[in-house]
């Protein structure tokens, strides 16, 4: 029998121990196909099992190891049969709690029994308690040893344990142990280019430490990432995300797109319609956008303008361009409330010319819906404006120049190039105008969007009087329930906004339930109305609908009315337990005052007492109303225990990079990704195989 020759990282996950044609399914789903893929795919993130924690000493949502004695173990029947055990330590009590248990199992937790349990602790109605941990009754005479170092924590997919996929990838370093002496050319540039204090690990050894950490390391040390080996990976992973969008970015310019000037008439008529002069910051935007619109290939271009800077006609006068060739124009919103607000600002500057706005959104039925279609299919210069429903498989555009996205970061990568697909014909392709009100400062923006261009509406229309922000403990509450009411009472709105409370959205529309029903019964005969995430659209629109209309005096929201609403007549915006959100989100939230003539005034409520960078951050707000200032101030004060959600700085799917965490690595990235492009094209394909963003797919670029 022929020997076989040993793996290599090119071979399939087959050739590993334990992987069968279902294994293999369910790695394929991770992305997962061949053994490197494995060693590439990286732990979200660390549990300590290496030391027993004090159960007075366990906070709640971390996962810790506890021991103690069973002190009292019972079922409790209510709407759901629990087991329900008391155990404690020196230091203090835990409850556990069981849904899924047999008998033999309620026998093992017996009062008396010593047991060590891992699992997350959750506030429970006594006391600390963890649900379904993971339990070892321990025999006195053997103490079981710790885990000598961090237990790495996957993503993984249905059907795919941790335990086995942690397998996989030690086996998979095996491979990489055993290929360890082939020489890569990407550790000598990186440390060519490399001065850091501490001189980086090679490529191998980094991927091995973060798969099996030392035992001396730490969670702390390695949510901080400056750990040598981390920073290895980062500054690769950064680097080759950056070669992918810049390939994505000269891709697209390799197709045709309509050349589109400026037609004076119709422009001349905008200006007319909109009834406003624009500022200087929109006319050059509006000239760098024409400057792309006149060349052949498509223009990819960001528009970043601080809410209420007036990307709306900046939006329609470029519109124009196309309009005034023919062309079809596609302006996508993130939520139908904006595509109607949309719709009708536009139907009234266009409508005035003779151009047709046509409303294509997921709840037109019947009628509605077939002439929607019928539009889109005919050739001639209409703007539609809609929702996602504007890019839905069974819509085929006639001759589609150019697609304006607003409020992009609720749109991914994938989705923009969805979009520019819908519009493609032979090599055409349509011109692409991406707006967000979400101010990324600049590094971050040349990182994040490499493949665009970016323009920044950076002056706001005049006459603007800023928004007034106080800030004030829960305790003055009743006073700020006063002044509600007698601001409601002259004729104006206001928002009152109760954000998440716990990292779940059921427990989050509670909050805002509950406290909507007490604020009516405070502020009757005053009307109140309640908006959230987990109401059906059509009733979101309902409330939004009557709170535009004025029927509504006081409405109490979610976070979800964050973005890009617009009712001038609202001039008061209260914000609870505002300590909790980033500085962006709070930014957004009062953005949706201060839109007309009145004075407007933005409370922020906090609950005492604030942490050190809580004070800092609602400081911040109260002193700027600038949103650049505001995002700049938001990656300085956010510490490494705060940057684990990528949500505000809109890019999410790195693996090991943190674009806020490592913002001081992308200016030698830059500098980097321009050298290879420029002179080592295999290395580029070499980076580029190892970590291709998956949810970059080329072929449908
Ligand atoms: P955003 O950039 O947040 O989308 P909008 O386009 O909704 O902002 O504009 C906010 C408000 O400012 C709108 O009521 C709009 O009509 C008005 N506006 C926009 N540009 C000007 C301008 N140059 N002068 C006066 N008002 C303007
Ligand atoms: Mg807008």
């Amino acid at each position: 029998m022929a020997a076989r020759a040993p793996a290599t990282l090119e071979d399939s996950v087959l050739r590993l121990a334990g992987v069968g044609p279902s294994v293999a399914a369910a790695l394929e789903k991770l992305g997962l196909k061949c053994i490197r893929d494995l060693v590439f795919h990286l732990p979200s993130r660390y549990q300590d099992r290496t030391r027993i924690t004090p159960i007075a000493a366990a906070r709640p949502a971390s996962e810790v190891v506890v021991e103690g004695v069973v002190e009292a173990s019972h079922v409790q029947f209510g709407k759901r049969r629990s087991l329900v055990v008391r155990m404690a330590d020196d230091s203090g009590e835990l409850g556990l709690r069981f849904f899924y248990f047999n008998r033999a199992q309620q026998l093992r937790l017996e009062v008396g029994r010593v047991l060590r349990c891992f699992g997350e602790v959750r506030r429970g109605p006594h006391h600390l308690e963890m649900i379904h941990p993971e339990v070892q009754v321990l025999d006195d005479a053997q103490p079981l040893p710790a885990e000598a170092a961090l237990t790495p924590i996957y993503p993984t997919t249905e059907g795919l344990h941790q335990a086995r996929l942690r397998k996989l990838v030690l086996q998979a370093l095996e491979v990489l142990i055993r290929a360890g002496e082939v020489h890569d050319e990407v550790d000598d540039f990186i440390a060519r280019h490399w001065s850091g204090p501490r001189p980086l690990p090679r490529l191998a050894e980094a991927l091995i430490y973060v798969h099996r950490p030392p035992p001396a390391v730490s969670v702390e040390t390695l949510w901080e990432g400056d750990d040598p080996a981390q920073q290895r990976l980062a500054i690769e992973e950064l680097l080759s995300h950056q070669l992918t969008l810049r390939q994505l970015r000269q891709r697209a310019h390799n197709f045709e797109a309509a050349q589109l000037a400026p037609a004076p008439g119709l422009r001349q008529g905008l200006l007319a319609a909109l009834g406003f002069t624009l500022t200087g910051a929109q006319q050059r935007v509006v000239g760098e956008i024409d400057g792309d619109l006149a060349l052949a290939r498509p223009m990819l271009r960001l528009l970043q303008g601080d809410v209420g800077a007036g990307k709306t006609a900046v939006a329609a006068l470029v519109a124009g361009n196309a309009l005034a060739a023919g062309l079809q124009v596609a302006l996508m919103a993130p939520t139908e409330l904006l595509a109607e607000q949309h719709g009708r600002t536009l139907g009234r500057w266009f409508g005035a010319l003779g151009i047709e706005v046509v409303m294509v959104t997921g709840k037109q039925t019947g009628r509605v819906r077939k002439e929607s279609r019928a539009r889109i299919a005919t050739p001639g210069p209409r703007l539609f404006v809609g929702t996602h429903a504007l890019f839905q498989d069974d819509i085929r555009f006639a001759d589609l120049g150019l697609v304006i996205v607003d409020e992009q970061h609720r749109f991914g990568v994938d989705q923009r190039l969805a979009l520019l697909e819908k519009g493609a014909a032979g090599a055409r392709r349509p011109h692409q105008l991406i707006m967000t009100a979400t101010p990324i400062p600049r590094t971050l923006a040349m990182t994040a969007y490499a493949d665009l261009d970016v323009s920044v509406l950076d002056e706001l229309p005049p006459l603007r009087t800023p928004v007034r922000t106080s800030v004030l403990p829960d305790a003055r509450r009743e006073a700020i329930v006063e002044r509600v009411a007698s601001l409601c009472r002259e004729g104006r709105q206001a928002y009152w906004v109760c954000p998440l409370i716990e990292e779940s959205e059921h427990l989050d529309s509670q909050a805002a339930t509950d406290t909507a029903l007490a604020l009516a019964e405070s502020l009757a005969p005053l009307q109140v109305g309640l908006i959230h995430g987990r109401m059906l659209e059509k009733d979101k629109q309902a409330v939004m609908g009557a709170f535009v209309a004025g029927q509504i005096d006081l409405l109490v929201a979610t976070t979800v009315i964050e973005v890009g609403v617009d009712v001038p007549n609202a001039s008061l915006m209260v914000i609870e337990n505002a300590e909790r959100l980033g500085l962006s989100q709070l930014h957004q939230l009062r953005g949706r005052v201060g839109r007309g003539q009145a004075r407007s005034d933005c409370v922020l409520l906090y609950q005492a007492p604030l942490s050190e960078t809580a004070r800092h951050r609602l400081q911040v707000m109260r002193d700027t109303t600038d949103g650049f200032v505001i995002a700049e101030r938001d990656l300085e004060l956010r510490g490494p225990g705060e940057v684990l959600g990528t949500r505000q700085t809109g890019v999410a799917g790195f693996r090991i990079a943190d674009l806020s965490r490592d913002r001081a690595l992308l200016p030698l990235v830059q500098r980097m990704a321009d050298e290879l492009l420029r002179s080592a094209p295999a290395l580029v394909s070499r980076l580029l195989e190892r970590w291709v963003v998956q949810r970059i797919d080329y072929a449908k670029v």
